[in-house]
């Protein structure tokens, strides 16, 4: 097999097809160009009814009200709106805090840093051997002063999956917001927002075959009033808190993109699970692998593995036309080591040994075979020569 395999979907996804095609009509004089916010003529009519089309489709796919989705241009921009637009509420108190974890993605560490700075306190609760946070903990954690708690979903690097509804259940008894970075699961896993204690929630499209550049923060619209501060300033365009011509092209891609993946969610669930489950039976006996991680608790798509004593980097170049990660994308092309592999408690060694390999849409039973044929070869090869 010569052609190149895409393991790496964890990272990102290609466009659908079909999603692509609906996104065309919205770019040219012949299409549906107009701005959303310029609705006095068919023009802008037409747009903001593609938008709020996309808007329904989502929210009913999702679970929520039409009225709590809000549109960013990624995962990372729906996340910094979440802890700081709740942050910037309580700069310079030193007695509130906001609890995360030491897992979560850098788009979340990096903003909870910076919100250090300005003088919230950041609480970080420990995570379990196989990366699920520690329920007791948090608990304990949480006082009067808790402004939010942060925690995502599903881990990015190992697939753990942490117990969201009880985690709402803890934070709502304490009466605390709950956020949820569930970028590696929406289009993967069903949400019932209406009936789940998620305060405010974010993900981008390009992890289920949509448009990157286009993501959304769902803020729950409830008695409980939550006051967010908008980052961006400008035409008041998304309920004022995120200003800003709408990208109606990336907003329908999105709506479509979710449409199809919530449509084949569960096929594919089961179909993923099948070939994780042979990739590790055909390499669980290869000497010196090690899972990071469990299956147990893990997303399908995702897993994580080292190979004692042979370094990532020279595999990942080995496996010439399969492409696989050494962690995260916004860790793999930088010196640092993975924190999250780190917070299982493994050595640096382990760390450097380790690999991702994550599945999705256009993953094949015979490319995983060729996968697992190709790393036994492999790993003996570097063996040998190293
Ligand atoms: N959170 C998680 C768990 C992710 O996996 C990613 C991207 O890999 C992000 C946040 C950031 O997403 P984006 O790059 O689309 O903003």
């Amino acid at each position: 097999m010569k052609k190149l395999i895409y393991l790496d979907y964890a990272s990102t996804t290609p466009v659908d097809k079909q999603v692509l095609q609906e996104m065309k009509n919205y770019f040219t004089i012949k299409g549906i160009f107009g701005n959303p916010s310029s609705y006095l003529h068919l023009f802008g009519i037409n747009a903001k009814n593609a938008v709020e089309n996309a808007r329904i489709n989502i929210s009913n796919i999702i679970g929520s009200k039409k009225e709590e989705i809000i549109f960013t241009s990624s995962a990372t921009e729906s996340i910094n709106l979440a802890i700081k637009g709740i942050a910037f509420n309580y700069l310079n108190n030193k007695k509130k805090n906001i609890i995360t974890s030491f897992i979560e993605h850098k788009a979340v560490l990096e903003t909870c840093n910076f919100i250090k700075k300005l003088g919230v306190k950041i609480i970080y609760i420990k995570n379990s051997r196989i990366g699920k946070i520690n329920l007791n903990i948090l608990k304990k954690k949480i006082t009067d002063e808790t402004i939010l708690v942060s925690i995502m979903h599903i881990n990015n690097e190992i697939g753990i999956i942490n117990d969201i509804n009880k985690i709402g259940y803890i934070c709502k008894k304490k009466n605390t917001l709950f956020h949820v970075d569930a970028t590696q699961s929406v289009g993967k896993y069903s949400f019932n927002l209406k009936n789940m204690n998620i305060d405010l929630l974010s993900f981008s499209a390009h992890k289920f075959y949509g448009p990157k550049g286009i993501g959304v923060l769902y803020i729950k619209n409830n008695k409980k009033k939550i006051n967010l501060l908008p980052l961006i300033h400008g035409g008041e365009q998304e309920n004022s808190l995120r200003s800003g011509t709408l990208a109606v092209h990336q907003i329908v891609g999105m709506s479509t993109a979710l449409k199809i993946a919530n449509s084949i969610m569960e096929q594919e669930k089961k179909r993923i699970t099948f070939l994780k489950n042979k990739l590790w039976n055909g390499i669980k006996n290869i000497q010196g692998i090690y899972l990071n991680g469990n299956f147990k608790d893990s997303s399908p798509y995702i897993i994580n593995i080292g190979f004692k004593n042979i370094f990532n980097k020279i595999l990942i170049l080995e496996m010439k036309n399969i492409a696989i990660s050494t962690s995260s994308a916004c860790n793999s092309n930088k010196h640092h080591l993975s924190y999250v592999l780190k917070s299982l408690g493994l050595n640096d060694k382990l760390i450097k040994s380790s690999i991702r390999i994550s599945f999705g849409k256009f993953t094949t039973e015979k490319e995983i075979d060729y996968t697992v044929k190709k790393l036994n070869f492999i790993i003996k090869q570097i063996k040998k020569k190293y």
